[in-house]
């Protein structure tokens, strides 16, 4: 709890209200799985920390005013190690092609994750000023807007009503392995669940948050993306 109040207090330090990549420590200390990475301010750490994680990697733009990575060309996904110093660079191009004044942090530097065991969740927040915390759940990644298919309810929410959220999506059949594949781990779900919820409800200064995607795999849980707005 303390190593999360720091995370929010260092970016009222910086005068922003939006966080995205940069605050994943926030999730790591409430003991959500991210996965291994971090946020580098130059070509050589980038390439440095790429060679720690001994591995392609996924290479994205930080920056508080690029809302949706991608839509920019500001994620990079299965970087081989002799890219990762040109990739940087191509990052950091691209950010002020779309917004030449843009804040650029750097560039997280990030584990690629497996997606093909796994199913893109999206798991968030809202806080509504009648009814609080809105948790919601649902089908994330590139079928997020399309589907809609997700379920809401009020934080903090207990084990069986973490556990309902996940057999309430249209989608359940997925999670559970339809067509052949592994199910995906829906206790590491459950828990993630009850997590986010703890971390929404002690910070009452996050109004809006969202991880999408929060890959769901057989083996556990990564969120893998965040974006959030504190006031
Ligand atoms: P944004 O939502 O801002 O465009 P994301 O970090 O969500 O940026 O990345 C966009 C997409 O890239 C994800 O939905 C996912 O499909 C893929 N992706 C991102 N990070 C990883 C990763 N570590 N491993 C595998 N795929 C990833
Ligand atoms: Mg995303």
């Amino acid at each position: 709890r303390e190593r999360a109040r720091e995370v929010l207090e260092s970016a009222a330090r910086r005068n922003t209200n939006r966080l995205g990549v940069e605050a994943m420590e926030l999730l790591d200390a409430y003991g959500i799985p991210t996965p291994r990475g971090g946020v580098v301010s130059s070509p050589s750490e980038a390439q440095d920390l790429a060679e720690e994680i001994g591995d392609e990697v996924v290479m994205k733009i930080v920056s508080p005013d690029i809302l949706h990575k991608s839509d920019i060309g500001g994620v990079e996904v299965g970087v081989p190690p002799d890219e990762v110093r040109d990739t940087y660079e191509d990052l950091v191009v691209r950010a002020r092609n779309y917004q030449q004044d843009a804040t650029v942090l750097g560039v997280q530097v990030q584990e690629m994750v497996d997606l093909d065991s796994g199913t893109e969740t999206i798991l968030g927040m809202n806080r509504d000023p009648q009814f609080g915390p809105l948790l919601l759940f649902g089908l994330g990644g590139i079928f997020v807007e399309v589907l809609e298919d997700n379920t809401v309810r009020v934080a903090p929410v207990s084990e069986p009503e973490a556990r309902e959220m996940l057999d309430d999506i249209d989608s359940a059949p997925l999670l559970r392995g339809a067509r052949g594949r592994d199910p995906v781990d829906e206790d590491a779900l459950v828990e993630t669940v009850q997590r986010l919820s703890q971390l929404v409800t002690d910070f009452p200064a996050i109004v809006e948050l969202d991880i999408n995607p929060l890959v769901a795999t057989p083996d556990g849980v990564q969120a893998v993306d965040l974006r959030l707005t504190i006031d």
